[in-house]
């Protein structure tokens, strides 16, 4: 019985965020923001994770809760939800990886009440956020009392569950690029049941010149590392080319070089490595149809997959 409770803490609540940027910096190191609860929660009560002395609850900060569209950026809240990333229209038209990845993540419960801010501060490397905003380049805002600060996803995700910030500082929003014309992008997932998390996940971000040559290619894969990775010798091989199918499929063999996927109980690290090269290698032919024009919905999700 007991072993289903969490240690004791202390519950604090914050309404506004300078309340809780004071919360966390009087009780740095001794605190943990608590967002949507989905995976904090299930840690405490599991055991899995010491109680922090002072949970601070941001739960109802209303600031942090938007989705706007700011010139040529996207910019969305620490605390938008999974669902309001699935439904709000302008996250479909201006980043659709997002809304692909929104789509496939855990189930209506969680997509409910975690958010995408506690997602990104988690950093699970199966979860489905942060291939997506490395594969756009977005940029991840901080703060704390002592300092306001920006960094890019690629450099936030540092390992398993570890980012770049410190204890005294919150994750506020992030920021992509809103997608124009002859951009576009995919996210797709495997997984062994719907609501699980990814077995492999593939996110692509293509841009088209004039001739439909890709002008620029972003990939990042979740589950196949400790952080999302980022296939460097796809990338290459595609930049400049017209995104045909066999030449997709020619440079998503050199994925297999890139990665070396762990083994767990979802799958074996050969599995993962075969399903990252055809994810890949879907993921960039979705975004090249999306940057055409072409409507492309969620194919997103896989439950079983052969390597063809
Ligand atoms: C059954 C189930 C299935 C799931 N499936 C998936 C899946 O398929 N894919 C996927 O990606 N995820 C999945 N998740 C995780 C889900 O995305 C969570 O919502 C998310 O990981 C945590 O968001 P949260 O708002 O609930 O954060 P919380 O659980 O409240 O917090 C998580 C961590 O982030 C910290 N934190 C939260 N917000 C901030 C902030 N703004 N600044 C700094 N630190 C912060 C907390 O201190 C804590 O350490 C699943 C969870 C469950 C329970």
């Amino acid at each position: 019985m007991e072993k289903s409770r969490p240690g004791r803490f202390e519950y604090l609540k914050a309404s506004t965020l300078d309340e809780a940027l004071e919360l966390l910096s009087k009780h740095s190191g001794n605190a943990k923001i608590l967002a949507g609860g989905q995976s904090l929660v299930p840690l405490l009560k599991l055991r899995l994770l010491d109680p922090p002395k002072y949970l601070i609850d941001i739960s109802k900060v209303k600031d942090l809760r938007y989705i706007r569209k700011e010139g040529s950026l996207l910019e969305i809240g620490a605390l938008t939800t999974h669902h309001d990333l699935e439904t709000k229209e302008s996250i479909r038209e201006y980043s659709p990886s997002l809304w692909d990845a929104a789509y496939v993540l855990g189930d209506p419960l969680v997509r409910n009440r975690g958010t995408i801010g506690g997602a990104l501060a988690h950093h699970d490397p199966a979860g489905d956020y942060p291939a997506v905003l490395v594969s756009l380049g977005a940029t991840i805002s901080i703060r704390s009392n002592r300092n306001k600060r920006n960094v890019r996803a690629g450099e936030f995700f540092l390992d398993y569950f570890t980012t770049d910030l410190a204890s005294d500082e919150m994750l506020t929003g992030i920021s992509v690029h809103a997608l124009e014309k002859k951009q576009g992008s995919a996210y797709l997932k495997m997984e062994r049941v719907v609501g699980d998390f990814a077995i492999v996940g593939a996110a692509a971000f293509v841009e088209l010149d004039h001739d439909d040559s890709a002008a620029r290619v972003g990939i990042a894969l979740s589950a196949v590392g400790n952080r999302p990775i980022v296939p460097e010798k796809m990338i290459k091989k595609l930049t400049g080319m017209k995104l045909e199918e066999s030449v997709v499929r020619e440079a998503a063999e050199e994925v297999r070089d890139e990665i070396t996927p762990p083994a767990d109980i979802r799958a074996s690290s050969e599995y993962r490595k075969d399903m990252a090269v055809v994810l890949a290698r879907r993921a960039v032919l979705d975004a090249a149809r999306r940057a055409n024009q072409q409507q492309v919905e969620h194919v997103a999700q896989y439950q079983t997959l052969r390597a063809a």
